[in-house]
């Protein structure tokens, strides 16, 4: 079984995936960048599974059980995920399973529009090192992050198209949430005929890939301007105006 303190990453043919995904998630257990959700986790729950699979799927946040184990869906929601995996002959260790959101929001509450901003580089970095070929987006928070568009999960449920995530090219699955599924019989019952094409969209030749970004050489540093005394206005405007140029990259 996994556990909470190391990325539970099943062997496979990806030492350097694994090497790489264990990175990724040791600079998300130190990640402050939402004080709010850092100050009040217990843990990071940074996604579980075969870091080798084909498919992926990415919820909205750890709830009180995932925040306490450090593993996500595994409560209520994620009795019900696995039910519907073992009804198409999968298992938890087939798939990779991870959240938009690392840590629990206090209370359960949504998503805030600036977490989902902060975390999303971590999703993109699983997308990008796993490369799935399918990755279902489980509920709202997930589809609209990955689509990139405000179309709600009513009107796409059940309708793959080949989407690109940072530099890979998947087949995105949209799917009601299961814990949404768990009081509405009717959606359950909507959830397992999408459940149910996942092994034929599994099956489909991978998508054809963008062209990967050519490798450009680091150009050469510039000499950073001698300032002869700095006044502190000063030092924090040339703070200030470095930090936009970053941002500006993403
Ligand atoms: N548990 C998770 O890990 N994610 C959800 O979105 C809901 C429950």
């Amino acid at each position: 079984m996994p556990t909470a303190t190391e990325p539970p990453i099943a062997s496979g043919d990806g030492q350097r995936r694994r090497e790489e995904l264990k990175a990724v998630y040791e600079q998300a257990r130190a990640c402050t960048k939402c004080p709010q959700l850092a100050a009040a986790r217990t843990t990071v729950v940074f996604g579980a599974g075969n870091a080798d699979a084909d498919l992926m799927f990415v919820g909205e946040a750890p709830g009180a059980n995932e925040d306490q184990q450090g593993l996500p869906f595994v409560g209520r929601a994620g009795k019900l995920l696995d039910r519907l995996l073992e009804e198409i002959g999968m298992a938890r260790r087939d798939v990779w399973v991870c959240n938009v959101l690392k840590c629990r929001p206090p209370g359960n509450r949504d998503p805030q529009p600036s977490e989902i901003d902060a975390c999303q580089d971590y999703l993109l970095r699983q997308v990008e090192l796993i490369e799935p070929l399918v990755v279902c987006t489980l509920g709202n928070f997930a589809t609209k992050l990955l689509r990139a568009d405000i179309t709600g999960i009513t009107r796409l449920h059940g309708r793959a198209e080949v989407r690109t995530i940072g530099p890979r090219a998947v087949r995105l699955y949209p799917l009601f949430h299961p814990a949404a599924a768990l009081y509405t019989p009717r959606m359950l019952e909507t959830l397992r005929e999408d459940f149910a094409r996942i092994p034929e969209l599994v099956a489909l030749p991978e998508p054809p890939q963008p062209e990967p970004l050519e490798e450009r050489p680091e150009p050469e540093a510039e000499p950073e301007p001698e300032l002869a005394v700095p006044e502190p206005e000063l030092a924090i405007e040339v703070a200030a105006t470095r930090e936009r140029e970053q941002l500006g990259l993403f």
